[in-house]
């Protein structure tokens, strides 16, 4: 059987993490297996159509490698793959199913449900559409029924879920699933506007594409007992299906915008490589060892298989994503850091001086931070002079006697030829030697002279990467302007 699985977001806006794990998981899916990947925009809820939404989920998703082979962007043989462009199907096949006797019509007011409603609470009964007290073909009768559409009176089609048995499905992460028939409500599946409900659409779509597998997330386990009973209603044969497990916050609860982005476009705009963000979304609820993480898009198709995604939650752990970003910029090329950075500092007019230099920089420190957006924050000093200074790194280490030392010791460094990292190293050894003083004591207040900061690279390369002639000029300027104030 060949291998389709689809991709369904509804296009509220922006795509959630969880989308692209949903999406990212199809597409590992069908590529293990050559299959198809299919993008389907399930968009029959025309109240929440936000603008521009779909041309948006398709830029993250083509940003984070993620290729389809059908879909509204590109086309295929089972289009249109739109939703709102297919209605006219919907109703075809809802229509069916009242012909087949499997779903039927009803006319309640919304008042008429509202009343039900609180009724069954009073009750103390769980909601649920009553097929044998409210009005509907059954309760009406077919004369009665066909008076009613005759005149145009509003309705709906339901579902007709059988009041005996159980309906059962196995799941390919969380095995056989069992839910009595009698807990399920009679799904509402062509609304009286016509438009069809996601259970109808999704149904129909997944079948007439082919689909051979449902991988989705866990919110949607409720839905899939109802989706057995479509497929079973028109004789089709339903697809096998994955429910993925949540995504949690650290404190476990569901993961939500309230405790921090929740939109792939915000990770995007914080820096963090596409490489590291998928190889950590792949992570979130899978892992074929335990003692490997790091997976290229290649190895991640190699390595993925469905039944080693846990049932359980995946915390999101944004700790770990920093970390994952670390590595791949310790092993990224220079030259692909410098491109990759430069956007991010002309859009804050950061001057970063020249393409080369800047790579001398990132080389400098890319060990000590988890993210090159760091840089203009951590490093400001190797591109422009010191704007403030480390208080409390003053105060530790600027002593009675440092203003002569650096004095004494500044003379020197002017004479210097050969301004690298090896002279300067050599050199400020061999002079603390001879003056009878502790490394620290020249490098400690040098440090904050030069870079205004108490951490950074080694200084002596930081140091030799910096004009000896701009170093010279903010030690002077320091002992200058700064250091007699501390006197
Ligand atoms: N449109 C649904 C969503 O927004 C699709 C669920 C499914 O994959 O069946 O996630």
């Amino acid at each position: 059987m060949e291998v389709r699985v689809r991709f369904a977001p509804s296009p509220t806006g922006y795509l959630h993490v969880g989308g692209l794990r949903t999406a990212l998981y199809n597409y590992l899916f069908a590529r293990h297996n050559n299959g198809k990947m299919i993008l389907r925009i399930e968009d029959t809820d025309r109240t929440r159509f936000v603008e521009g939404a779909t041309e948006n989920l398709i830029k993250y998703l083509e940003w984070s490698g993620i290729s389809f082979d059908e879909g509204p962007h590109i086309g295929g043989n089972y289009g249109p793959y739109i939703q709102s462009e297919r209605f006219d199907l919907y109703k075809k096949y809802g229509m069916q199913l009242i012909e087949k006797g499997q779903a039927y019509y009803a006319f309640d007011t919304s008042e008429e449900l509202d009343l039900m409603r609180e009724r069954q609470q009073k009750a103390g009964v769980a909601p649920k559409y009553d097929r044998t007290s409210m009005k509907n073909q059954f309760t009406l009768g077919e004369d009665k029924t066909k008076d009613l559409l005759s005149q145009n009176v509003p309705f709906v089609v339901r579902l007709k879920v059988p009041f005996e048995g159980e309906i059962k499905f196995k799941d390919m992460i969380r095995g056989e699933v069992t839910v009595r028939s009698r807990d399920v409500d009679d799904q509402i599946l062509l609304k009286s506007d016509g438009f069809p409900t996601y259970h109808l659409a999704n149904v129909v779509d997944d079948h007439l594409m082919g689909i051979s597998h449902v991988i989705r997330g866990e919110e949607w386990l409720p839905s899939t007992p109802k989706h057995i009973l479509l497929y079973q209603s028109f004789g089709w044969e339903a697809p096998d299906f994955a429910h993925l497990p949540l995504l949690l916050n650290k404190d476990k609860s569901k993961l939500s915008k309230r405790q921090g982005d929740v939109a792939v476009e915000d990770y995007v705009g914080k820096g963090y490589f596409k490489e590291a963000f998928v190889n950590f979304i792949a992570l979130l609820g899978w892992n074929p060892t335990s003692d490997r993480e790091i997976f290229s898009m290649q190895e991640l198709i190699e390595t993925f298989s469905l039944e080693k995604v846990n049932k359980s939650g995946a915390i999101f752990d944004i700790t770990k994503l920093n970390w994952m970003n670390s590595q791949y910029l310790r092993t990224k090329s220079l030259n692909e850091l410098a491109d990759f950075i430069i956007p991010f500092l002309q859009n804050i007019n950061f001057n970063f001086i020249s393409k080369d230099y800047l790579m001398k920089v990132i080389d400098l420190i890319k060990e000590r931070i988890d993210n090159l957006i760091e840089l203009p924050e951590f490093a400001p000093y190797m591109f422009a002079k010191p704007k403030e200074y480390d208080q409390d790194f003053i105060k530790k280490h600027w002593k009675e006697n440092t203003q002569n030392t650096i004095e004494k010791y500044f003379v020197e460094l002017k004479n210097i030829t050969n301004w690298d990292y090896q002279t300067l190293h050599d050199f400020t050894q061999k002079y603390c030697e001879e003056n009878n003083l502790k490394l620290r004591e020249i490098v400690h207040p040098l440090r904050i002279m030069i870079t205004g900061k108490s951490v950074g690279a080694g200084l002596f390369e930081t140091m030799s990467l910096l004009q000896q002639n701009d170093v010279l000029d903010r030690i002077f300027y320091f002992l200058e302007n700064i250091a007699l104030k501390l006197r």
